[in-house]
C-alpha cells in the first residue's frame, strides 16, 4: 500500500465510514457506482474490486466483460449527504492485459496528458460549470418552472435560490472543493459556481462529481438542477466554458509579458488548433441533439469560429489576467452535458496539434461576430460551428486528430451512440411542428 492508501484506510475507520462508492463514467459521461463495504478497501487497493463491465453504456462487448477497478486514493470524499459512505474514482483496467481499459474516458485523459508531458508540460484547466434550478411537480418529476425570478449577480431576497446555492457550496466544500465564486446567471434559475483550477485530471474528477452533489442538494430542496444546456428557448443555455494553460518547470507557458494580449507563441498555437479543429470537437465538447439549440446567436454563446480579447461571441476568449501565472485560454463552446475526461482530452490534443505544427493563429476579433453578415463573415474568414449533432459528428469522423484523441475503443462507439441519438430525434414530430402545422394543413 502507498502511503495515501494507508491514510484513506485509517480515515475509513476513524470516520466510521460503512460504505464505499467506487466510481467512474461510462462514455456518455453518466458517473457509475460499484457499493462495497469499507472492509473491502485494503483489498480494493491492493487487488482492485472486479464487475462486469456488459452493462455499461459502451465498455465492452459480452463475450470480454471483466473489467477491474482500481481506486485512485487521492480523490477519497465521504459524500456529504450520506456521512456514512465515502467515494473513490477508479481507474479501469482491462482484466486480459492488466493495463488501463481504453474504453475508459478517464484513460483517454490520460494518454492526452502524457501526450502534453512527453512535449514537457503539465495541463490546468478551470470550468465554469452553469445550471438550472427547476421545480418539481406533485409527482416529484421534473419542471421546466424555475424557482426564483432573480438574475446576473442578483443577490437575496430576488434570488431565493440563493439557500441551496449555499448549501451545494458548502457540500462542495465538505467534498473538498476549493469554491471562488458563485452567482446567479442571466436567465432565471440559472447558476454558476466557479472551482480553483487543478490539473486536468482532477478537474475531470471534480466535474463529475459536481454534477452529482449538485443534484444530490437541490433534491433536499425539492428542485430539480439540470445541466441540460437549453431547457428553455430564447433564453440564455448552460455553457461549462473552460480555461485552460500549460505549465513547463512550474512556469505558465502561455504567458509572455511582451505580447499585446500577454499570450505567449504557445498559448496562440494552441488556440488556432482548437479552432482549426473546432467542428469536429463539439461532436465531443457539445455532445447531445439540444446542445446545438444553445449555440445559436444573442445568447452569450459562441457560434462562431474565432478567438477574442473582449467579445463574449468568440469561440475562444482571453479572459485577463492579474497575473503571468494566471494567463490563460477561455474555450467557451463546450457545454455541461459533456463527459468532461472526453472533452478535455480531445480539447487538449488539438491545442497541442497546433503547437506541433506551428499553427497560425489569426488576428482577434474585437466586435460582436453576432452582428456580421455573411458577406463580412467571409471577409474575416470565419466558419461556424456545425448546426446539429448530425453534422458535428461527421466532422467527428473526417478529422483523425480528433478522432484519434478518442482512442480505438471510444472513438467508433462514441460515433455509433451519437448517430443512434441523433437518428432518433430526426424521426421524432416535436410540438413546434405540431404548432406550426396541424391546423394549417
Ligand atoms: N450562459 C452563457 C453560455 O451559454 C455564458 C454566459 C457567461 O458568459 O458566463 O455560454
Ligand atoms: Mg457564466
Ligand atoms: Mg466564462
Amino acid at each position: 500500500l502507498t502511503d495515501e492508501e494507508r491514510d484513506v484506510l485509517e480515515r475509513i475507520d476513524r470516520e466510521g465510514i460503512d460504505f464505499l462508492r467506487l466510481q467512474f463514467t461510462d462514455i456518455l459521461g453518466t458517473v457509475k457506482n460499484v457499493a462495497v463495504p469499507a472492509d473491502q478497501a485494503e483489498k480494493a487497493f491492493t487487488e482492485g474490486i472486479y464487475f462486469d463491465g456488459s452493462s455499461i453504456e459502451g465498455f465492452v462487448r459480452i463475450q470480454e466483460s471483466d473489467m477491474r477497478l482500481k481506486p485512485d486514493a487521492s480523490t477519497f470524499a465521504v459524500l456529504p449527504w450520506r456521512g456514512t459512505s465515502a467515494r473513490l474514482i477508479c481507474d479501469v483496467i482491462d482484466t486480459s492485459t492488466g493495463e488501463p481499459f481504453q474504453g475508459d474516458p478517464r484513460a483517454v485523459l490520460q494518454d492526452a496528458l502524457d501526450r502534453a508531458e512527453s512535449m514537457g508540460y503539465e495541463v490546468n484547466a478551470a470550468p465554469e460549470p452553469e445550471f438550472f434550478l427547476f421545480e418539481e411537480d406533485e409527482e416529484g418529476k421534473a419542471t421546466t418552472n424555475t424557482n426564483d425570478a432573480g438574475g446576473y449577480f442578483d443577490v437575496a431576497p430576488k434570488d431565493l435560490a440563493s439557500d441551496v446555492r449555499r448549501d451545494i457550496i458548502y457540500g462542495l466544500e465538505e467534498m473538498g472543493f476549493d469554491i471562488e465564486a458563485s452567482h446567479h446567471e442571466v436567465a432565471e434559475g440559472q447558476h454558476e459556481i466557479n472551482f480553483e483550477y487543478d490539473d486536468a485530471l482532477s478537474t475531470a474528477d471534480n466535474v463529475a462529481t459536481f454534477r452529482t452533489v449538485v443534484r444530490a442538494i437541490a433534491a433536499q430542496h425539492d428542485l430539480h438542477a439540470t445541466f441540460m444546456p437549453k431547457p428553455i428557448a430564447e433564453v440564455n443555455g448552460s455553457g461549462m466554458h473552460v480555461h485552460f494553460s500549460l505549465f513547463e518547470d512550474g512556469e505558465n507557458a502561455f504567458h509572455d509579458e511582451d505580447d499585446e494580449f500577454n499570450l505567449s507563441e504557445a498559448a496562440k498555437q494552441f488556440t488556432a488548433g482548437i479552432l482549426n479543429h473546432a467542428p469536429a470537437l463539439a461532436a465531443v465538447t457539445n455532445p447531445t441533439v439540444n446542445s446545438y439549440k444553445r449555440l445559436v446567436p444573442g445568447y452569450e454563446a459562441p457560434v462562431y469560429v474565432a478567438w477574442s480579447d473582449r467579445n463574449r461571441s468568440a469561440l475562444i476568449r482571453k479572459p485577463a489576467a492579474r497575473v503571468p501565472a494566471a494567463s490563460r485560454i477561455e474555450a467557451r463552446f463546450p457545454d455541461p452535458s459533456c463527459n468532461p475526461y472526453l472533452a478535455f482530452a480531445v480539447l487538449i490534443h488539438a491545442g497541442l496539434d497546433g503547437m506541433e505544427n506551428d499553427l497560425d493563429c489569426p488576428d482577434p476579433i474585437r466586435e460582436n461576430i453576432y452582428e456580421f453578415d455573411e458577406q463580412k463573415r467571409e471577409e474575416y474568414g470565419i466558419e461556424t460551428l456545425p448546426t446539429n449533432l448530425g453534422e458535428a459528428v461527421d466532422a467527428l469522423e473526417t478529422d483523425e486528430t480528433v478522432y484519434d484523441a478518442l482512442g480505438p475503443h471510444v472513438g467508433p462507439k462514441f460515433v455509433e451512440a451519437k448517430r443512434a441519438e441523433f437518428a432518433d430525434y430526426l424521426v421524432d414530430v416535436s410540438e413546434w411542428e405540431l404548432d406550426r402545422y396541424l391546423e394549417k394543413f
